[in-house]
């Protein structure tokens, strides 16, 4: 049962369900942090905890109702380079500074896919990626190709993991993390990402050594990408 509800479809209903429950969820939470909010004069310290523990569950319902809900996902032609150039200086302005992100191409590799997907799934591995770098290091992007299928690495310098953690990243709610810290929810939704666009994604870890992380997507031609020569003369001809 644990396998079927991480396979990609399977998010996709687990996070409308869980998307349905995180609403009636927050509003009890509300209804909680309000009724805390009066302990304050008599146990403050009682008080802050609950309140602690209030917002760190509805960050969890957050989340839950942003997987739930249906995004308005616009899939077109786009060329990996330029998105990946967007989302890594993206986070080179979020992570901390003794994080290096490069990027390079090794093949322009063009796929069918929404920016804000890849922009997502950039963002939520570049995250994990610094926080298994916590003395600092290197987040190594590529863009390549293999045949037909377009590939991105993210490979970083980090912690890495060891074999039990490996077999679990992608288990909904799974996090090594303290609580607050994690949510369990970041992989799952890259995984999901990417297998709604029809690609894989495998994991390469070991403990000291970092972790790589390679995105296999179905690749088309870069002419396809709008804004590339071909591509205007083709729209031209359809109009
Ligand atoms: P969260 O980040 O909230 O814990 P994720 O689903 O994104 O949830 O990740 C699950 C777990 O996978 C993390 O808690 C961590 O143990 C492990 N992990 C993910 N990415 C990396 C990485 N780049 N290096 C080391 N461990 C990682």
């Amino acid at each position: 049962a644990q396998e079927q509800l991480v396979s990609a479809g399977k998010m996709e209903l687990l996070g409308q369900l869980a998307g349905g429950i995180a609403h009636d969820m927050n509003n009890a939470l509300t209804v909680v942090l309000g009724e805390a909010g009066l302990l304050y004069d008599q146990a403050p310290e009682e008080a802050e905890a609950i309140t602690d523990a209030v917002e760190h569950a509805s960050s969890l319902t957050r989340q839950l109702l942003a997987m739930g809900r249906r995004e308005v996902v616009q899939v077109r032609p786009i060329a990996l380079a330029s998105t990946l150039e967007r989302a890594c200086a993206m986070l080179r302005r979020t992570l901390p500074k003794d994080i290096t992100v490069e990027l390079s191409v090794a093949e322009p590799a063009a796929v069918r896919a929404d920016p804000n997907q890849i922009q997502q799934l950039t963002l939520n591995l570049g995250t994990n990626a610094a926080h298994a770098m916590t003395e600092g290091g290197v987040l190594r992007v590529r863009v390549d190709r293999a045949g037909e299928r377009a590939v991105l690495v993210f490979e970083d310098t980090g912690s890495g993991m060891d074999e039990l953690t490996q077999a679990r990243i992608f288990e909904p709610f799974f996090t090594t993390k303290a609580v607050g810290m994690g949510t369990g929810l970041g992989l799952p939704s890259v995984r999901g990402i990417v297998e709604s666009l029809g690609g894989q994604i495998e994991c390469h870890s070991a403990l000291g050594e970092g972790t790589r992380f390679v995105i296999e997507l179905p690749g088309i031609e870069l002419a396809e990408v709008e804004g590339s020569g071909a591509s205007m003369d083709d729209d031209a001809a359809l109009r």
